[in-house]
């Protein structure tokens, strides 16, 4: 017999059904119990909801729909056996594997299964993306010459995607020629998502972090395909040379916009992958922007999918660093007009509005922040997880702990990822009207970040001493003559805005 299938809010696209079952039943449960016990970004919960009850739509009868106050009660309420793919939190796979009555079934909705990545992954002492991204660029045949060799001759087109932003342009279009990003039009399940939103606010005591808006993220798998061909179509091309860059005008600049419907399982990432490809063999994008997105999607997401499963449960608590310092309130509450540093309060207004920024300033400027002052990352990550709409557990957790705050040890980035202010300056418009000079570590006018910088390396000196890729900056370090005043000054600084 067949069952009827579960599917969580991260399992709405088409292929997380049977194709050859039309008339396969399915349960969708709206769960207030995960809004009781954190407290998300108000446009997270506005999409997730928002999907939910878009999918409900498209099914139909074959849907039922319940909302309740935990998931136990909706499969109580529902008193028949169901089967579920494996969800994407080791929190609920563990939960939905000790229910009576469920069947739980392979994850979906990946370019590598678990099995193989574990094969690749378990002779290695270090997964490095870049051995992992050509391995599944080979596997899927994509982006490759017919005698096995990387398209163009390259597998890594980096270099051509670091590119400044175009001087003097406050918004990438002023430029050059970039189509404004794909925007979804609300409708009545939006509008009714909002009340019951406004409704959990006002009377059952759920709060919510962040500002609500216009919808900008697709929700639906028609919406999940316009996006990617507008992407594809009219933005693609600009995408590659201005992925790193940041304007204070302009969030989106070349970006996808399209980690929401992935990470609502709405879209495969193969699919999107191949439409890109399609553009560079069709001539409409160039090799390095089709590259640096592939990356993105079969390369990146990826890869940080199969840490999060490959790692054990220890790695969330992992604390290389030994950074301990509580998350400081203006920090934690997004009071972006608490801060001055103009590139870190645009970072953190843009999660406060939208409860999204581009992978640069997650980085480089509110992970680079953290790391420079020591914020816990197994708090951080929770943070990211729960104010970011393509925030989730498999996502943040490796991007964090490992990518961001060095907190592993090294198992995924060979390096601590931070800057002072040059980097900021040179890849961003920020420094010129900041209250803060870039070249500047001590004093009034000393950039935070720049100061930053230097109190993280000094901080962590033994720490980092073995590591080759940071003995040219420890070197630097020992050529200050202000250290001890510098130091001083960020020791006065402490856990206020800078
Ligand atoms: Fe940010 Fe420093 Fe530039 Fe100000 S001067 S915008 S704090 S990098």
């Amino acid at each position: 017999m067949v069952r009827r299938r579960w599917l969580f809010a991260d399992q709405l696209g088409p292929h997380f059904l049977d194709g050859d079952q039309p008339d396969q039943t399915v349960l969708l449960v709206e769960s207030q119990a995960v809004f009781r016990r954190h407290r998300y970004h108000r446009r997270k919960a506005h999409l997730v909801l928002s999907a939910l009850r878009h999918r409900a739509a498209e099914l139909g009868e074959r849907a039922v729909v319940l909302a309740t106050a935990t998931y136990r009660q909706a499969l109580e309420q529902l008193g028949e056996p169901v089967e579920v793919c494996a969800p994407t939190s080791r929190a609920a796979d563990r939960f939905v594997r000790q229910l009576d009555g469920v069947t739980v079934l392979p994850d979906r909705g990946w370019a590598v299964s678990r099995a193989e990545f574990d094969t690749w992954a378990t002779p290695r002492s270090r997964l490095l993306l870049e051995d992992y991204y050509r391995d599944v660029r080979r596997r899927l045949d994509i982006l490759m010459e017919p005698d096995g060799e990387p398209a163009g001759g390259r597998w890594n087109f980096d270099a051509d995607n670091r590119e400044p932003p175009p001087r003097g342009a406050a918004r990438l279009a002023d430029a050059v020629e970039v189509a404004e990003p794909w925007w979804p039009a609300e409708d009545d399940i939006d509008a009714q998502v909002r009340e019951t939103l406004d409704r959990w606010e006002r009377d059952e005591g759920i709060e919510f972090v962040g500002r609500d808006g216009p919808r900008r993220f697709a929700v639906t798998r028609d919406e999940a395909d316009s996006a990617v061909d507008h992407f594809v179509d009219h933005r693609l091309g600009q995408f590659g040379p201005y992925e790193d860059a940041m304007l204070a005008d302009d969030p989106w600049m070349a970006h996808s916009l399209l980690s929401v419907p992935l990470n609502l399982g709405l879209l495969h990432p193969v699919d999107v992958a191949r439409s890109a490809e399609r553009a560079y063999h069709d001539g409409r994008a160039d090799l390095a922007s089709v590259e640096g997105f592939i990356r993105q999607v079969i390369g990146w997401r990826e890869y940080v999918w199969h840490v999060y499963w490959h790692t054990d449960k220890g790695y969330r608590d992992r604390n290389e660093l030994q950074a301990h310092e509580p998350l400081p309130a203006w920090f934690d509450s997004l009071d972006a007009d608490a801060i001055t540093a103009r590139c870190l309060s645009s970072a953190v207004a843009g999660v406060r509005d939208e409860g999204w920024v581009h992978h640069i300033p997650r980085l480089m400027l509110l992970g680079s922040w953290a790391l420079q002052r020591g914020y816990d990352p197994a708090e951080l990550t929770d943070w990211f997880r729960r104010c970011f709409v393509d925030g989730y557990d498999w996502v943040m957790l490796p991007n964090v702990v490992g990518m961001s705050q060095h907190a592993d040890g090294g198992l995924m980035a060979t390096k601590p990822y931070t800057s002072g202010g040059a980097y900021i300056n040179r890849m961003s418009d920020y420094c010129g009207d900041c209250a803060y000079d870039p070249k500047v570590r001590v004093g009034e006018r000393a950039c935070p970040f720049t100061a930053g910088y230097w109190s993280f390396l000094h901080r962590n000196r033994d720490r980092l001493n073995g590591n080759p890729r940071m003995a040219r900056q420890l070197r630097g370090l020992d050529r200050l003559g202000d250290l001890a005043e510098l130091m001083d000054q960020e020791s006065a600084r402490g856990a206020a805005a800078p």
